[in-house]
């Protein structure tokens, strides 16, 4: 255990240990609570008055919220939250059509990856998250008060080059959540050793890679990742991910006005696709002031998707919800730029 780590993602036995508890089903109430987001014992009602009293000194979590953000039109909230070491990262709280809750999580302070067209992506690396840390920030959601479906790891962050935290915070998810597998995504940018590192690790959780342009060319110079690992090692890579899974992968498609929208990128995108069980995800680029591509109009996506229904490709439209928090894809980053003034 290191110097930061406090209750997060202990198991109950662990728990009444760290806190030298006299009753092990101490630990087992506590842990109930963490599980469901409650971190702090005041709240922990089924503790007795002595016992709480006796921790009120001790830590539950490393991190703190500092700030909350929630778009009352979309149901999205976006949690700003503060580590140990004074950096701060975001997780959002995604609502679809039918109420059913998402949470996105980092895996990151910031981003090596440089993606041209991500707010994340400008504001260069931090460091990675201990698994604690990304379990806090779903721990943080769930205190929302609504229960969670699904997690994706689709925050600040190239999941893939932290992959020891992810498949541990992954394994609390799975084995002391009762999160099923199916029920959590992986998005990586096209890192082919981690998706080769997935694949070994035998943990099958769902896939996504955003994928932005199937042109060779056009990809390298929007995602630096591209350079080093081509469309073609990036497919040979998925076909072997998708021979140990069996599972659908989704290509993230982020459209981008002008640029990746025409019907020539329609037919890249579906050569691209060949031979690999995937669905396409659309989603329409949120503009932010310091990145200099545009949303396409609704007459662009349209014409697009039109290509893609006359060569048959089964792809989705995802409504961008969280923008106005600035929660949606590719937005998280903004309170980053102000902490480096106040570490
Ligand atoms: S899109 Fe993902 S991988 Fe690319 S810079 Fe943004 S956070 Fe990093």
């Amino acid at each position: 255990m290191d110097n930061y780590r406090t209750l997060i993602g202990l198991k109950a036995d662990e728990i009444a240990k760290a806190l030298e508890l006299k009753k092990s089903f101490q630990g087992r109430q506590i842990q109930a609570w963490i599980s469901k987001g409650v971190l702090s014992f005041d709240k922990m009602t089924d503790l007795s008055l002595e016992t709480r009293e006796s921790l009120k000194d001790a830590r539950i979590a490393s991190s703190t919220v500092c700030y909350r953000e929630a778009d009352p039109a979309s149901g999205a909230v976006k949690l700003g939250i503060k580590l140990y070491d004074g950096f701060i990262i975001e997780a959002v709280l995604l609502s679809d059509s039918e109420g059913s809750l998402t949470a996105c999580l980092s895996s990151q302070v910031g981003c090596a990856m440089g993606c041209k067209f991500c707010r994340t992506g400008t504001m260069g690396f931090k460091r990675n998250l201990e698994a604690y840390e990304i379990i806090e920030q779903f721990l943080f959601l769930r205190g929302e008060g609504q229960a969670i479906e699904h997690i994706v790891f689709m925050g600040m962050g190239e999941c893939l080059l932290n992959l020891p935290s992810a498949l541990e915070a992954i394994a609390y998810f799975h084995d002391q959540l009762g999160m099923s597998h199916r029920r959590i995504t992986v998005s990586t940018c096209g890192y082919v050793p981690g998706i080769k590192a997935l694949a070994a690790a035998e943990v099958p959780v769902k896939l996504a890679v955003s994928l932005v342009d199937a042109d060779q060319s056009k990809r390298a110079s929007l995602m630096p990742i591209s350079r080093r690992f081509s469309l073609s090692e990036l497919k040979d890579a998925l076909l072997a991910y998708q021979r140990v899974y069996g599972r659908r992968i989704t290509l993230e498609y982020c459209m981008l006005s002008g640029i990746n929208t025409a019907a020539d990128d329609a037919a890249k995108l579906q050569s691209f696709s060949m031979g690999l069980d995937a669905v396409i995800n659309l989603i329409p680029f949120n503009e932010a002031a310091e990145l200099d591509f545009k949303t396409p109009s609704s007459k662009e996506i349209k014409a697009f998707t039109h290509e893609l229904d006359r060569r048959g490709l089964h792809y989705t439209t995802r409504v961008s919800r969280g923008r106005d928090i600035k929660g949606a894809c590719g937005q998280l980053a903004s309170k980053l730029e102000e902490q480096d003034d106040e570490r």
